[in-house]
């Protein structure tokens, strides 16, 4: 048996006509960038979430990047984020010419709340909590700190399309939310498209001007923007897919339920822990093991393909050798690099997948 670890291929084939006639109309009607599809499905995902306003952009980078931006985030100012991270939420506050200012991780992977207090300073502006995984990050604790220093909360949402804590979904508890729909995220294009949502509608004005070159009226350029706008095509095959995202979301957690089920008992793997009061939507179902880097092999040559989140935390990437981290400084971030594995998950993995890859696993362990 082969179990890929993603399978975007079988969902495209399960909607095929939907899609493909979604794809057409935008053609028709020469809709190719912004227009009605991208403001349809801007007030489709708006709705579907239960927040006030979605504003597109081209991708989930330029979603924090703008957010920063119209905070009035840049140089002389320090950003608070996690170590373990996709490198866009890192990136992004650089780019704003503000400093990035890491923070280790607690045992559910996400930003350590014990640990944001002793790194705020008189410069920093704001905290981007990112929700690995599909895993909320502890959302009380780190809007407590906000109102207490006065920061602003970009939630980073890319891996966690509708998670929710306490009954709110990631991206309603902070100012804003950023979410990427690149093609393999829980939601996810054929392309590269992204948004921000917000309850603020001056926020929402702001966001959507400045992604547009400055301009909410053409040619009426307000301020100089960037060029952040999500194209028809994107758009019109979000409207098709965010209907199906509730249950592809629900079979995500069936699959890692039977995961649990069949790798519990394996005293070698550490499954991963679920915040209390959380609902986990599992972009990632991520185990830790010692012997990561023989067991991927092992299961390689079984056909089963996995992948590591990520195999260098942040603040060790070259790109930020500038800090000068070592292992001391982010201690649970660099255990994770060494020993995590992500087994495949996808709504359409079948029963006898995960059966079958839950065997290999107890067979290299025997
Ligand atoms: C995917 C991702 C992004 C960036 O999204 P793109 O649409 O690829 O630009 C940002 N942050 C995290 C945590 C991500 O996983």
């Amino acid at each position: 048996m082969k179990v890929p670890f993603v399978d975007l291929k079988t969902q495209y084939l399960n909607y095929k006509d939907e899609i493909d006639r979604a794809i057409q109309n935008v053609i028709d009607a020469t809709a190719f960038v912004r227009g009605p599809f991208v403001q349809k499905f801007e007030n489709d995902f708006a709705r579907f979430y239960g927040a006030k306003n979605c504003i597109s952009t081209a991708n989930g980078t330029d979603s924090l990047y703008i957010a920063m931006r119209m905070f009035g985030i840049g140089a002389g100012d320090e950003v608070i984020t996690t170590a373990s991270t996709w490198i866009s939420t890192s990136e992004t506050i650089t780019q704003t010419g503000a400093t990035p200012v890491f923070v280790d991780i607690d045992e559910y992977y996400t930003i350590d709340t014990n640990k944001i207090e002793e790194k705020i300073t008189e410069k920093t502006r704001a905290i981007i909590p990112v929700h690995l995984y599909g895993q909320m990050c502890d959302m009380p604790a780190i809007m407590a700190l906000a109102e207490k220093y006065n920061l602003k909360v970009i939630e980073d949402c890319a891996q966690s399309h509708i998670s929710e804590l306490r009954g709110i979904r990631a991206g309603l508890w902070g100012d804003c939310g950023s979410f990427s729909f690149y093609p393999g995220k829980n939601l996810g294009a054929y392309g590269d498209a992204g948004c921000l949502i917000t309850n603020s509608d001056d926020l929402a004005t702001d966001c959507h001007r400045y992604s547009n070159h400055g301009a909410l009226v053409k040619h009426i350029h307000d301020v100089e923007g960037i060029n952040s706008r999500m194209d028809g095509i994107q758009a019109a095959v979000l409207s098709v897919k965010v209907k199906y995202l509730q249950a592809w979301t629900d079979a995500r957690i069936k699959a890692a339920n039977l995961y649990r089920k069949l790798l519990s008992g394996i005293e070698e793997v550490h499954l991963p822990p679920v915040r209390p009061e959380s609902t986990h939507t599992y972009h990632v179902f991520g185990i830790l093991i010692e012997q990561r880097d023989e067991l991927q092999q092992f299961l390689r040559d079984k056909e089963v393909f996995t992948q590591i989140h990520y195999p260098t935390a942040i603040p060790y990437m070259p790109a930020y050798r500038r800090f000068g981290a070592t292992k001391a400084d982010y201690p649970e971030a660099y255990k994770v690099q060494k020993t995590e594995l992500s087994l495949p998950i996808y709504p359409e993995i079948t029963e006898e997948q995960i059966e079958y890859t839950c065997d290999m696993i107890r067979s290299f362990f025997s």
